[in-house]
């Protein structure tokens, strides 16, 4: 597979050079799905540039390099993994309904939180607030 945006950027081609400045003004601010499908929609205008969601889905968890893409992948990344491991803290007896603490997975939850602050705390995030 040929992965049309990353051959034609750099070549001054308007219609790629706005799918870039697309992904990286939307990265955080739009679901990662909307993004694929309005790039989709764009590149399949012209023949030449068609992909389908997968490889414009890699091309941004993958191939772009841009800080702010990289650190909302990682943030979904992590908030996907707070909510499985906060979830499996908590654990309910079906006949008692006493809840108690699973302190490992706690704990890694609690440090998954930790670092979605460290996220938010990055110069490459404000400028999208
Ligand atoms: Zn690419």
């Amino acid at each position: 597979m040929q992965c049309h945006i990353c051959r034609m950027t750099g070549a001054n081609n308007t219609i790629i050079d706005s799918v870039n400045q697309y992904i990286v003004e939307n990265a955080g601010a739009v679901q990662m799905h909307e993004i694929v499908c309005q790039v989709c929609d764009v590149l399949g205008e012209h023949e030449e540039f068609a992909m389908t969601p997968d490889e414009v889905t890699l091309h941004i968890t993958e191939h772009v390099r841009h800080q702010k893409v990289i650190m909302n992948t990682v943030l979904n990344d992590l908030l996907r993994l707070s909510r499985v491991t906060k979830s499996a803290s908590v654990n309910e007896c079906g006949e008692t309904g006493i809840a108690t603490v699973d302190h490992k997975m706690l704990n890694n939850y609690l440090k998954i939180v930790d670092q979605i602050i460290t996220v938010y705390r990055m110069d490459g995030m404000k400028e999208s607030h």
